[in-house]
C-alpha cells in the first residue's frame, strides 16, 4: 500500500498491534488538538498540555554535558523571543535535516525549568508546507510509542495513513446497524462516524461519530453475550429436576435456620431453570454474608434428586476446605456421601474419590481447580456450583463448561451439567451486563434476620494504641480479631517487613495480657498456614495477623473487629471483602481503617464511602467510578470488558439502551434471518474484533 512501506508496518504491528487496514481504521485518535490556536513564547505557560509557535532555528548545538548528551536547537517566535528545542534520541539524523532559517510551525509540550520554556522531541512542519494544506481545527492525537516517534512516525503520519485508508475503502464501509436503530437514533452512517471521527469538521461532528460508534461496541458486545445464552438456552439439555425428594426431607426437616425470602425467591428461580429440561446456567450474586452457601447446597439436593451428581468449585484449599465442612453435616443429615477433591488429596484417597464419582456411588463432591483435570469423570454429573468465580470471564467460563460435560454419555447426548457461579463482589450493572451479559442473574438482596450493620471507623496510624485498647476490650468479650497488611508484588520486600514488624510489636504488646495471635500469609508453607488458620477457627488464638489470603469467604461467625492497615492502599472492592468476614455472628462488629495521615483526595473519598455504607452494589458503583472497570477487576478481566470507545463507568445509559435494542432484535428474530439484519449477522460472524481486515497494512 502506497505510503505504509514493509518496515513501517511492522513498526505499527508490532508497537500498537496494527496488523490491517481495519485495525489502523479502528485505533481511534484520545485527543483532539486545537491546531488553527498559535502561542507565542510570551504566552506560554506551565499548565498547556501541548502548544504550537510560528517562528524559526537559529543554529543547533550538541550538548554532552551531563549523563545523556542532547541536540539543542535555538528556535526564536516571530516576537524574537527564544525558546529551546531539544532531543535526546536520534540527534546525528535530526541534527543535519532541521530546516534552518526557514519559517517552521513546532509543536509540542512546554516544560518550565528556571523560569525558561523548551519543548523536547518537537513536531516541525515548514510553514510553507501548511499553507498549502493547513491543518484542522480539531487535529486528532493518536497513541504512539516512543519508539514510533524516533523513527518518524508521529501523528500527522498516522493521520495520512488513516487518509489514504478511508480514500480507499469509503465505499466498501458498509451498514451493520439495521437501518430502523440508524434512524431512530439519528445514527451517522458507518462510513461517516469513521471519517469524522478521524477528521472531525467540527467538535458536534465529532461527539456525534463518537456516539455512533461507542453504540455500536456496546451493541455489538451485547448481541454476542445475549445470542451466546439463547443458543445455550435453546440447543443444551440440562438434567430436567422433575420430582422433589431429598430436597423436600432436607427442607421440612434439617434446615438450620429459617430462609430469607430473597433465599427463598433465589431457590425458586434456579428451580424453575433446573426442572426446564434446558441448561442452567445462572449467576447468583449476593453480598458477603448473605447465605449463598445454603442455596448452593438445596441446588445440588435438587440435582441428586434428579438421579446425577453435584459439584462445588471453590477457588481455594482453605475455602473448598471451610464448604466441606460446612456442608458434611448437613449432608450426613440426610444420609448422603460427600467428600473433598483437592490438589492436597493424597493419592490413595483420590484414587478411592476418583471411582466413586465415576461409578457413581459419591453424590456430592467439594474441591478446588483440581475437579477440572481430565482424569475426574462423572457417572452423570447433573450440577456443577462454582464459587466466587468474579475473577473468570465468559470465555473462561466457556471452558471450564467444556471441561465439566464429563459424564461420557451424557456428553454424546449432548446433556450439559446445570451451571450455577457464585459471587460476592457486588459488580454494578453495567460491568455485570458485560461480563455475565449471557447468564441469567438472581440477586440475594437481604441478610439473615438479626445481623447489626459493622461499624466502621476511619482513624490514623498514630492512633494504633487506641486501636489496640479497642480490640483488648473485645477478646475480653470473647470475640476474635482479624489484622490485615497489604501485600502486593511490587512492593513484597516492605510489605513484607511491615507484616513481620507489625506482628512482633503485637505480640509485645499483647503476649503478657494472655492473648494469643496466629499468622498468615502466602509465603508460609501451606501446612503452617493450615494450623495457624485452624488454631484461629478453633479459638486457640484470638487475633488473626493476615495478608489477604484471607479476603476471600473465610467464615469465623465469633470474629467481631477487621482491623485493616494501610487501608489507604487497598480498591474499595477490596475493602468491602475483607470487611465481610467480620459481622457474620449476633455480636456488633467493627471494621477499623487505619491510614497514614496523607491521603490523597480520592483516598478520602474512597475511606469516606466505607464508613458510610455497608451496601456492597453502592460500593462498587463508586469504585468503578473512581478505578475505571479494568483496575477494578484485576488484569486477568482487562480483556474481557476491552471496549475501545465506550467507557462502562460513564456510557451506562448507552448500554442499557445498545442492550435493550439488542435484545429486542433477537426476540424479534433470534437466528437474525431477516434480510434486514443480513449485514449485523455477516458482522457478528466476522472475526471479533474487525470486520474490516481484509487487507494486510503493507
Ligand atoms: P456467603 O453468602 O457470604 O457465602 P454464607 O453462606 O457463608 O454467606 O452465610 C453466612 C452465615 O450466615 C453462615 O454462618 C450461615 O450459616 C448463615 N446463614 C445463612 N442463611 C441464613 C438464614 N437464612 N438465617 C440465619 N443465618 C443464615
Ligand atoms: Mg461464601
Amino acid at each position: 500500500m502506497q505510503g505504509i512501506g514493509p518496515s513501517k508496518a511492522e513498526l505499527l504491528a508490532a508497537e500498537l498491534g496494527l496488523h490491517t487496514w481495519g485495525d489502523l481504521l479502528n485505533h481511534f485518535p484520545f485527543r483532539y488538538d486545537d491546531r488553527s490556536v498559535f502561542h507565542t513564547v510570551n504566552s506560554l505557560h506551565a499548565d498547556l498540555a501541548q502548544a504550537q509557535l510560528k517562528g524559526i532555528i537559529s543554529g543547533t548545538t550538541v550538548v554532552s554535558a551531563g549523563k545523556v548528551p542532547r541536540l539543542v536547537a535555538d528556535f526564536i517566535d516571530e516576537d524574537g523571543q527564544k525558546l529551546e528545542l531539544v532531543w535526546f534520541n536520534g540527534i546525528k539524523t535530526i541534527g543535519p535535516n532541521l530546516p534552518m532559517g526557514l519559517p517552521i510551525i513546532v509543536y509540542g509540550k512546554p516544560n518550565q525549568f528556571r523560569g525558561k520554556f523548551s519543548i523536547v522531541h518537537p513536531e516541525i512542519l515548514l510553514q510553507s508546507k501548511l499553507e498549502a494544506n493547513p491543518l484542522p481545527a480539531l487535529s486528532p492525537v493518536y497513541s504512539l510509542t516512543e519508539k514510533l516517534r524516533k523513527k518518524g512516525v508521529d501523528h500527522n503520519a498516522i493521520s495520512r495513513w488513516v487518509r489514504l485508508v478511508l480514500n480507499q475503502t469509503r465505499d466498501l464501509i458498509a451498514e451493520v446497524l439495521p437501518a430502523d436503530l440508524v434512524t431512530s437514533y439519528q445514527f451517522v452512517t458507518r462510513a461517516q462516524a469513521y471519517e469524522l471521527i478521524h477528521f472531525p469538521t467540527s467538535s458536534e461532528a465529532m461527539d456525534r461519530a463518537r456516539y455512533r460508534l461507542k453504540f455500536e461496541e456496546l451493541f455489538f458486545n451485547q448481541m454476542r453475550l445475549i445470542r451466546v445464552r439463547g443458543l445455550r438456552k435453546r440447543d443444551l439439555v440440562g438434567w430436567p429436576v422433575k420430582k422433589l425428594e431429598l430436597f423436600n426431607v432436607f427442607y421440612h426437616n434439617h434446615l438450620p435456620f429459617q430462609l430469607t425470602t430473597a433465599q427463598q425467591r433465589v431457590l425458586r428461580e434456579i428451580r424453575h431453570d433446573m426442572g426446564s429440561g434446558k441448561q442452567m446456567n445462572r449467576l447468583v450474586q449476593g453480598d458477603v454474608g448473605s447465605g449463598k452457601t445454603i442455596v448452593a447446597f438445596m441446588s445440588m439436593l435438587m440435582a441428586v434428586d434428579s438421579g446425577c451428581q453435584a459439584c462445588l468449585m471453590a477457588p481455594t484449599e482453605i475455602l473448598a476446605e471451610q464448604h466441606y465442612q460446612g456442608l458434611a453435616p448437613l449432608a450426613n443429615k440426610i444420609g448422603l456421601p460427600i467428600a473433598k477433591l483437592t490438589g492436597n488429596t493424597k493419592t490413595k484417597e483420590r484414587n478411592t474419590i476418583l471411582e466413586a464419582l465415576s461409578n457413581g456411588v459419591l453424590p456430592l463432591i467439594v474441591g478446588t481447580h483440581a475437579l477440572l483435570e481430565p482424569r475426574v469423570r462423572f457417572h452423570r454429573l447433573g450440577l456443577s456450583v462454582i464459587d466466587e468465580q468474579h475473577r473468570f470471564g465468559v470465555a473462561q467460563r466457556a471452558r471450564l463448561w467444556d471441561k465439566n460435560t464429563v459424564a461420557h454419555d451424557d456428553a454424546a447426548n449432548h446433556i450439559a451439567p446445570h451451571i450455577l457461579v457464585m459471587t460476592a463482589t457486588p459488580i454494578p450493572r453495567t460491568l455485570a451486563m458485560t461480563l455475565y451479559g449471557d447468564l441469567d442473574v438472581s440477586v440475594i438482596d437481604e441478610l439473615p434476620p438479626g445481623r447489626k450493620p459493622i461499624r466502621t471507623t476511619h482513624v490514623y496510624q498514630n492512633q494504633r494504641l487506641q486501636a489496640w485498647q479497642f480490640m483488648e476490650e473485645q477478646i475480653r468479650q470473647g470475640r476474635q480479631i482479624y489484622v490485615v497488611y497489604p501485600l502486593i508484588e511490587e512492593n513484597e520486600k516492605l510489605d513484607f517487613m511491615a507484616l513481620e514488624l507489625g506482628y512482633e510489636q503485637m505480640q509485645a504488646h499483647f503476649n503478657p495480657k494472655g492473648i494469643a495471635i496466629s499468622m498468615v500469609h502466602g509465603k508460609m508453607d501451606k501446612a503452617a498456614r493450615d494450623y495457624e488458620m485452624d488454631q484461629f477457627l478453633k479459638g486457640m488464638t484470638q487475633i488473626m495477623v493476615a495478608t489477604t489470603v484471607i479476603e476471600v469467604g473465610v467464615n469465623v461467625p465469633n470474629a467481631s473487629v477487621m482491623l485493616i492497615e494501610s487501608a489507604e492502599r487497598f480498591g474499595l472492592s477490596q475493602l468491602h471483602q475483607l470487611r465481610g468476614r467480620v459481622g457474620r455472628g449476633a455480636d456488633q462488629s467493627y471494621c477499623i481503617l487505619m491510614t497514614d495521615v496523607k491521603l490523597s483526595r480520592e483516598t478520602k473519598e474512597r475511606l469516606a464511602t466505607m464508613v458510610r455504607t455497608n451496601n456492597g452494589f453502592e460500593i462498587a458503583e463508586t469504585d468503578l467510578k473512581l478505578r475505571g472497570p479494568g483496575d477494578m477487576l484485576g488484569t486477568q478481566q482487562s480483556g474481557v470488558v476491552d471496549l475501545k470507545l465506550a467507557n462502562l463507568a460513564t456510557d451506562s445509559a448507552l448500554m442499557m439502551q445498545a442492550r435493550e435494542a439488542a435484545t429486542a432484535i433477537i426476540e424479534d428474530d433470534p437466528d437474525l434471518e431477516l434480510p434486514q439484519h443480513k449485514a449485523m449477522l455477516d458482522y457478528l460472524s466476522h472475526s471479533e474484533n474487525s470486520a474490516l481486515a481484509w487487507s494486510r497494512i503493507a
